[in-house]
């Protein structure tokens, strides 16, 4: 399946291969890059040998293009970014910016919600994220 996934600031493509990559800094002010699993559902992450990243610690994820932070305006650790489907359709995307915390919404244009990962049901009205009030 031919997915791409872009930046919500700059449009720039995300995930070159099969991989999202976001750069990331952690609490400790280190920096380095994040890849994802484009398949949603997918939890296997690749972390810069050098990135130091504790179980439960919320991070900052940037675009790697043009480095704006992708942070949800609401909700305390969210990231977000936007997904194109084979047939062109876009939805929002938001994952939990919470190192091990397996969650991730899709949101289409009819506000219909898929969720992801063992932690989605933790928050149960993620349709807020798409708001800003
Ligand atoms: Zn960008």
């Amino acid at each position: 399946m031919n997915v791409k996934y872009l930046c919500p600031f700059c449009r720039s493509e995300i995930n070159p291969n099969q991989n999202i990559i976001l750069s990331t800094k952690t609490k400790h002010n280190h920096v380095g890059l994040v890849l994802l699993h484009e398949e949603m559902g997918n939890y296997s992450v690749i972390v810069s040998p050098s990135l130091k990243i504790e179980m439960g610690e919320v991070v900052e994820f940037f675009c790697p293009v043009c480095h704006e932070s992708l942070n949800t305006e609401k909700g305390e650790h969210f990231a977000t970014y936007i997904r194109v489907d084979d047939k062109n359709k876009e939805s929002n995307i938001i994952i939990s910016r919470k190192h091990g915390e397996e969650c991730t919404y899709k949101i289409d244009e009819t506000k219909k919600v898929e969720s992801y990962g063992e932690y989605a049901k933790k928050y149960r009205n993620p349709e807020w994220f798409l708001f800003k009030e």
